[in-house]
């Protein structure tokens, strides 16, 4: 009988708490990645398009960076399931299950999927005082430089080691990597010519290949960008390394156990965020497709990670990095 009028009370509590949602609290997108890389990038955007769209309230950023992102996701899967506290995370989501072997949580199961968010594209960088101006010379300075040349990523399992490790198997060359626990500081290194190069996502490159911070050699897309700073940079399929493509893509995440209601006013919300004309005109450019298809549903969504995930768990398991 105790136990019956618990479950009545616990009941109640949610579904008041699914009425007022998101009420005067603040909500928190929790990133993976440490502040002023481009997944932060991604989720300060979107926290400032998702504002209006729910009701005004406080929308903050926290960066729990760290073990190929499973901190900041863990942070979620364990956070009360209120709505309050979201994840912000790209294809690491697909990586994390095979890379991380002592996973605190289950991508498949220990979250709500909120849907899709956007889809880019990485490029390849290089240190400014890299001698290779073009994707060419860069291939001739990469083999004569083999078992000297650093490549720097964001942390095991993030998309830049996972570009990193394909771009070793197309070029059938090692290199020594460099893992750091985001890209602003893996880019820093970069910058300052203490790693020799990097495969990260526009939404932070662009910026820098721009303003000729960093030598720019290709970008990973199977067709080559429109956007001003990034249109002149060949694909690497065009360079030859054929079949080569890794697009990154984002997604939005509750912790499994937060009432549909709640999620629904997420989705709905997260929606109306990507027909924000301010937010498409800031992500198209730096070189993102914001998302407008079906995968921003829920369901989609989910089985659209598990794809990624079957896609890349051969690929990792035959390159054998692991981070614990
Ligand atoms: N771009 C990073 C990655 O390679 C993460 C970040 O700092 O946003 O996954």
């Amino acid at each position: 009988m105790k136990r019956r009028l618990l479950i009545a009370a616990a009941l109640v509590t949610l579904s008041a708490q699914a009425q007022t949602f998101p009420g005067a609290r603040p909500i928190t997108i929790v990133v993976p990645y440490v502040a002023g890389g481009p997944t932060d990038r991604v989720a300060r955007d979107l926290a400032e398009a998702l504002r209006r769209p729910l009701g005004g309230v406080i929308i903050a950023v926290d960066n729990a960076a760290g073990a190929g992102g499973s901190i900041g996701a863990n942070k979620v899967a364990k956070a009360a399931p209120d709505g309050h506290t979201l994840l912000l995370n790209h294809i690491g989501m697909a990586s994390m299950p095979t890379l991380v072997r002592k996973l605190p949580f289950k991508v498949e199961t220990d979250f709500e999927y909120l849907g899709l968010v956007n889809e880019l594209p990485m490029t390849l960088i290089g240190r400014p005082s890299l001698a290779a101006s073009t994707y060419k010379e860069l291939t001739a300075w990469i083999n004569d430089n083999t078992g000297q040349i650093n490549l720097g990523n964001a942390g095991i399992g993030s998309a830049s080691h996972l570009c990193g490790l394909m771009l070793q198997n197309a070029l059938k060359v090692d290199m020594a990597t460099v893992a750091y626990k985001g890209t602003a500081p893996a880019l820093a290194d970069l910058i300052g010519g203490q790693i020799d190069l990097l495969c990260d996502q526009t939404t932070y490159t662009s910026g820098q290949i721009e303003g000729r911070k960093v030598k720019a050699y290709a970008v990973t897309t199977a067709r080559r960008l429109t956007t001003p700073a990034l249109r002149d940079l060949p694909t690497l399929q065009e360079s030859g390394l054929k079949g080569f493509e890794v697009t990154i893509w984002h997604g939005l995440y509750a912790p499994r156990g937060t009432p549909a209601d709640v999620l629904a006013k997420l989705n709905t919300a997260l929606k109306a965020a990507l027909k924000d004309a301010d937010f498409i005109q800031k992500q198209e450019g730096l070189g993102a497709v914001v998302m407008n298809d079906k995968r921003v549903e829920p369901a989609e969504h989910k089985k659209f990670v598990a794809a990624e995930i079957a896609r890349w768990t051969p690929v990792l398991k035959a390159a054998g990095v692991y981070a614990d």
